[in-house]
């Protein structure tokens, strides 16, 4: 995710795409408050273990999105769990929504989707949520970097420009394990032929077998950065992979000069130590009571002690409840309550839309209580 001063700053310059999607819109849109059902329609094998699955409303809904953003979703697995999925689909194809996933070895979430989404199949979602967007019809010159799975953002964001035919000047690099781990290769390379102002650079660690490969080889590096885009230095860079992958990618652009500033990144997991939002969260001192305070929770009746500074997640934890919740930083909207009564301090990474806010909801796991709190649960 990235700063949320910045993706402010930068939403705020999407208003032409809601202005062009609301045109095209004939149906009414997907309410993120009342429609919460998506159906499966399609499955694609993009790669050996990744698929593409394509889903719409029971009903005829049409999606609003920015390009960049993920839906979060309820998979019945153990109970159930929740897991966030980007969107890699065009903003401007508002009937359907994509996610394309990876099977990650012994992951739940994942692999069951890959065993059990099948058409016809209906799962819970909530969202669309999250800031990490670009503004792909401004005139600002961009750089997108991703790595494995990562490409979703990316492929969101390049889809939907290409789409509204908006001559971004965007710079796409891609690095996979092997030419066969590529997703999204045919069309990336169709897209760029069809796009003069998009151009494609994709690395592998190295060769595979099966899949042929005269594509630059090797871990991504400034040198070859600087061949893929010579004039980096000039873009917006945005970037999504994994958490090592993007430290490396962090580094290299603070080596080369890089003004950081116009870095943003979207990091998968959630567990991982990220810069961007997370550290400009931390650097902002919240404001802790030096009290502790009672949470009551209405629905249950639990009442638990909330020490100085602990979110009202962690106090549930602690006092043995098990409220849904999945990032633990405010960002995928899992555990958003009602505050019945009381006041809270919130720090949150973009989970929650004001007018919820100003609806009185919460996300408890990044609120701690200013006084006695009564929570919707
Ligand atoms: C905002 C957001 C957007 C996301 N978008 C996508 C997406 O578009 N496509 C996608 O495949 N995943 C995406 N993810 C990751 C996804 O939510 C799950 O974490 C992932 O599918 C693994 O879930 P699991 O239950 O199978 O395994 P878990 O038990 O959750 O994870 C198992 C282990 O694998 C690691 N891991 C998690 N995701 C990946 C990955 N993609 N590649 C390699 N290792 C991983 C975790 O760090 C963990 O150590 C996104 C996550 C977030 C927070």
């Amino acid at each position: 995710m990235t700063d949320k001063n910045t993706t402010d700053s930068n939403k705020g310059d999407q208003a032409p795409v809601e202005e062009i999607l609301t045109e095209v819109t004939r149906v009414p849109l997907w309410d993120p408050e009342n429609d919460d059902v998506l159906v499966c329609r399609q499955v694609r094998q993009e790669t050996h273990d990744v698929k593409t699955f394509v889903f719409s409303a029971r009903e005829p809904r049409a999606f609003r999105f920015y390009p960049g953003q993920f839906m979060t979703f309820e998979l019945p697995v153990d109970g159930m769990i929740t897991r966030c999925y980007t969107i890699s689909a065009s903003a401007a194809r508002p009937y359907r929504l994509e996610i394309t996933v990876k099977r990650v070895p012994g992951g739940p979430g994942s692999n069951w989707l890959h065993d059990n989404m099948l058409p016809g199949k209906e799962i819970n979602v909530s969202g669309p949520g999250g800031e990490f967007t670009a503004d792909a019809t401004g005139e600002e010159k961009l750089l997108f970097i991703s790595a494995g799975s990562g490409i979703t953002p990316m492929m969101s964001m390049t889809r939907t420009a290409c789409d509204l035919s908006e001559p971004t000047d965007l710079h796409f690099v891609h690095a996979a394990r092997t030419p066969s781990d590529l997703i999204f290769r045919d069309e990336l390379a169709l897209l760029a032929a069809q796009n003069p102002t998009l151009k494609v650079a994709l690395t592998c660690d190295s060769a595979s077998a099966s899949h042929q490969w005269t594509g630059y080889t090797g871990r991504l590096s400034l040198p070859m950065l600087s061949l893929m885009s010579p004039d980096f230095k000039e873009r917006k860079v945005f970037c999504c992979g994994p958490a090592r992958f993007m430290e490396g990618v962090r580094h290299m652009l603070e080596e080369a000069g890089f003004d950081m500033g116009k870095y943003y990144e979207e990091s998968f997991d959630f567990g991982a130590e990220t810069a961007g939002t997370f550290e400009e969260h931390a650097s902002v001192a919240p404001e802790i009571s030096e009290q502790t305070f009672r949470v009551s929770f209405s629905k249950t009746g639990h009442v638990v002690e909330c020490s100085p500074g602990m979110t009202i997640l962690s106090a549930a934890k602690e006092a043995g409840l098990m409220p849904m919740s999945s990032c633990q930083r405010g960002i995928c909207g899992t555990c958003k309550s009602k505050l019945v009564s009381g006041e809270v301090d919130m720090n949150h990474g973009g989970g929650i839309r004001q007018r919820e806010i100003d609806q009185g909801k919460i996300l408890i796991c990044c609120s701690t209580p200013l006084s006695d709190v009564e929570v919707e649960m």
